[in-house]
């Protein structure tokens, strides 16, 4: 086992994460480009439901986004490592957020 596979599994369960969060991100914008009905009534409620469907979305971009940052530190080499006090960030919080690029001191 040499060091670059060290943090292979955590990066093939961030891309297994990063695929799902994609589809629902493309979901969520397919549904959001819909055109609206045009009765006022079922007009007002779809613009409720639009505007849950773009916090979710913006969400699922912000994670999307940590994501595949994380997939790139790990390939530099750079994962696991507080990007603040260079510090190593402790197993548990990884465990938790395995994209987290603080410890939990620099959080
Ligand atoms: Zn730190």
């Amino acid at each position: 086992m040499t060091n670059h596979t060290k943090h292979d599994s955590i990066r093939a369960e961030l891309q297994t994460r990063l695929d799902h969060l994609m589809k629902r991100a493309q979901g969520i914008d397919s549904e959001l480009s819909e055109p609206g009905d045009t009765d006022w009534e079922e007009r007002a409620t779809e613009m409720e439901d639009d505007e849950v469907l773009a916090t979710l979305g913006n969400i699922a971009v912000k994670e999307i986004t940590e994501i595949r940052e994380a997939i790139g530190r790990i390939d530099k080499g750079t994962y696991g490592v507080c990007s603040r006090c260079k510090k190593a960030i402790p197993a548990e919080r990884l465990d938790a957020v395995p994209y987290a690029k603080t410890c939990t001191a620099c959080i």
